[in-house]
């Protein structure tokens, strides 16, 4: 039972592993400095990853060819608009 540090229960996906994993177009925006898309929002397929809220994994940029990481949170379908959704997420930026 007390295999794990204090606070880690085991099924953290860390160690359990990803509940899902799929590829799909996420809004990201590329972090390398010099990259002639640095900071500009485009839509790249993303090999993903999800647990949970959570989703993460790892694209890379058309412009520099590096690969950058992406985490996001997933929201539940609670008959929510996509859109809303994502003006809602805009806002916050
Ligand atoms: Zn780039």
């Amino acid at each position: 039972m007390d295999n794990y540090p204090a606070g880690v229960t085991g099924t953290e996906f860390a160690i359990a592993g990803a509940d899902r994993e799929y590829t799909e177009e996420r809004t990201v925006s590329c972090e390398t400095v010099g990259c002639d898309a640095y900071g500009l929002q485009t839509d790249e397929e993303v090999s993903l990853s999800s647990y949970g809220s959570q989703e993460w994994g790892t694209w890379t940029c058309t412009a520099c060819g590096e690969e950058s990481d992406y985490e996001s949170t997933v929201e539940d379908d609670e008959g929510g608009d996509p859109d809303y959704l994502y003006e809602t997420r805009r806002d916050e930026f």
